[in-house]
């Protein structure tokens, strides 16, 4: 599988092996997104408020925007991005033990002060609600939403199980209400697809919940690794002014993350990297009005 591996590689599908396997063989469902368009105030009850955070406007017919970085030329910002992920049938394996959670990480990046952005699953929220609204009351933080379910809103995305279309934005805001259920207060009207797989179809289902799509530049690899050196060579090879960095809050199946983030972050900051979270970038995106 090695040899498949691609840029956009990311953690999508914890259920089981083939799916894990499949998960590193990148996405066949992606499509580019635009980025750059002038924000606007979301218009979706899933927003927080106030203040609002930004939003890209709508895309072409009304599509839900697309961000994948911020602006190129507006100084050395990165964003950190964690999926907290788990998916809707994996309960039975987190009540034998499995941990979908990861505290350490969580502590590492508070004790080193890095701001960051969490896609958080509603299934996670549930299970671990007491983390939800530790990480969503703190400032450091915010909390986007990465379904409730972590099933694929493509036909095909790593042999997860596909959500119907008419029930996308039912999936999405039962996370939001997953995350208001577990007090998670800062919450950002931002999405992430399961497995970083959408096309136009799952942008249109979206669109009436006034959310921006969130996808990256910089794929960790951090999905099964096993050697956290490697992982922060990945990031700090990729990782360029603007840059979205997609990292994995769930220790069992990314359990190097931590150790890390432990040389990434002096790394980055040696070179002069100041670290947002994503509410900042697009701020910036839709204020400058280029194209990532
Ligand atoms: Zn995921």
């Amino acid at each position: 599988m090695i040899t498949l591996v691609r840029r956009r590689a990311t953690l999508c599908a914890l259920g089981t092996l083939t799916a894990a396997l499949a998960a590193l063989a990148g996405c066949a469902g992606e499509t580019s997104g635009e980025v750059g368009r002038p924000a606007h105030p979301p218009a979706s009850a899933a927003a927080p408020s106030p203040p609002a955070p930004p939003t890209l406007a709508p895309g072409p017919s009304g599509l839900t925007p697309v961000f994948e970085n911020g602006p190129r030329s507006r100084g050395r910002t990165v964003a950190l991005t964690f999926d907290a992920d788990m998916t809707a049938d994996q309960g039975p394996r987190a009540a034998a033990g499995e941990r979908f959670d990861n505290p350490a990480l969580v502590a590492t990046l508070r004790r080193l002060k890095v701001p960051a952005t969490f896609f958080m699953t509603g299934r996670w929220a549930e299970e671990y609600p007491a983390q939800a609204r530790a990480i969503g009351r703190d400032p450091l933080f915010e909390v986007a939403n990465h379904s409730y379910s972590h099933h694929a809103f493509t036909g095909r995305c790593y042999g997860l199980p596909t959500v119907p279309a008419a029930r996308m934005r039912a999936d999405m805001e039962r996370a939001f209400a997953a995350f208001r259920a577990a007090g998670v207060e800062r919450r950002v009207p931002y999405f992430r697809f399961p497995g970083g797989c959408y096309d136009q179809r799952a942008l249109r289902a979206l669109a009436p919940g006034g959310v921006t799509a969130v996808q990256w530049d910089v794929v960790s690899g951090d999905a099964f690794a096993t050697d956290p050196a490697a992982v922060a060579r990945q990031v700090l090879d990729g990782v360029r002014p603007g840059s979205v960095v997609v990292m994995h809050c769930t220790r069992s199946a990314a359990p190097t993350t931590e150790r890390a983030l432990r040389t990434i972050v002096p790394e980055l900051r040696e070179r002069g990297f100041r670290f947002v979270r994503v509410s900042e970038q697009i701020g910036a995106a839709g204020s400058v009005g280029v194209r990532g």
